[in-house]
């Protein structure tokens, strides 16, 4: 058996395409939608991840303010620094880029910098509270991009048995939560886990959201199961990519040329062999996020303006 790929790039650029006449309306009637987005530092992987967003933004026409406070600024200059920011009412979402530099207290940025109403990645308190109870608000991105996918897959949910291998406050526990107001029963597994390949097998949805490289192997899936692979992890070292790879030569060269790849959490060919339908890395949960970051600042804005 080989499991459907899930295409994350074109569900993402679905996402995104539906999103420009909501756009064109608001931009007609007000004004266009406008994310902030908040990079401390020069972290290079959160360098990326912002350029990257700030192009989404281009793309579609949302405007997008970047703002780089230096890497060694203190908490209460950075809250001082972001006031003028949190007191811009044209402003629809605000985000702070984590991880912020050791220094800073994270979570006292956010409650003071973000308000509820334009916590455009949903992991502020208040949206993860409204979340619990099933109430709007914005979703966070990656969890919600893949319950997106999984519909627009028409990947069945209810009275399924989802795994989630992972509980951050980011993926793993909003994830679970999604799931079970889809009527799914949910496990989540963790760290502290025993018999994790026992917990996962039992999974129709298996979903991996660990930080570990092809940590869930052929042994933690049930054939048949639908496999979401959040994982995203740079790896360099020759051996370890070609023992993931050996089935996949146009990877193989690519790393050569490349010097490194992304694997994600699930070893792929137990993947791709095993599930009815994955994920793959790249290409897979990654591009989900930024379309759903680009759908929360739209739905914000279009909430904000209309009152
Ligand atoms: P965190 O490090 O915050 O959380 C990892 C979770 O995995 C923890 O709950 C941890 O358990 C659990 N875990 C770690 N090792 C094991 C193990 N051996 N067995 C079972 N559980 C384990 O990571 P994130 O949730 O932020 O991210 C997870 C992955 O998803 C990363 O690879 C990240 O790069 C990727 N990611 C991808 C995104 C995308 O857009 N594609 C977006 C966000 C993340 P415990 O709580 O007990 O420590």
């Amino acid at each position: 058996m080989s499991g459907t790929v899930l295409d994350g790039k074109r569900i993402s650029r679905e996402i995104q395409e539906e999103l420009r006449s909501r756009i064109a309306a608001l931009a007609a009637k007000h004004r266009p939608p406008a994310l902030a987005v908040v990079r401390v530092g020069d972290n290079p992987a959160s360098e990326i991840y912002v350029r990257n967003k700030i192009k989404a933004c281009h793309d579609l026409g949302i405007r997008s303010i970047e703002i780089t406070p230096p890497g060694n600024v203190s908490t209460s200059e950075l809250i001082e620094t972001l006031q003028p920011l949190t007191a811009d009412a044209s402003v629809d979402g605000i985000l702070i880029q984590m991880p912020l530099p050791a220094q800073i207290d994270s979570d006292l940025v956010t409650s003071v910098v973000v308000d509820p109403v334009r916590d455009v990645d949903g992991f502020g308190v208040h949206s993860l509270g409204r979340l619990v109870l099933n109430e709007p608000a914005p979703r966070a991105c990656t969890p919600a991009g893949i319950l997106e996918l999984l519909k627009r897959y028409r990947i069945p949910i209810a009275g399924r048995h989802a795994v989630v291998v992972g509980r951050s406050n980011i993926v793993g526990k909003p994830m679970a939560l999604l799931l079970l107001h889809e009527n799914a029963t949910v496990t989540i597994c963790h760290s502290k886990t025993p018999n994790l390949a026992e917990e996962c097998r039992r999974a129709d949805i298996l979903i991996a959201a660990i930080g570990k490289p092809a940590a869930i192997t052929a042994s933690h899936i049930k054939p048949g199961a639908v496999v979401i692979d959040v994982g995203m992890n740079r790896i360099a070292d020759r051996e370890t990519v070609h023992g993931l790879f050996t089935h996949d030569p146009a990877r193989l060269a690519a790393f050569e040329k490349n010097g490194s790849t992304l694997v994600g959490d699930v070893e792929p060919r137990a993947m791709q062999e095993l599930s009815s339908a994955y994920t793959p890395v790249p290409g897979g949960v990654g591009p989900l996020t930024i379309a759903m970051l680009m759908a929360n600042t739209v739905q914000i804005a279009e909430t904000r303006l209309a009152c």
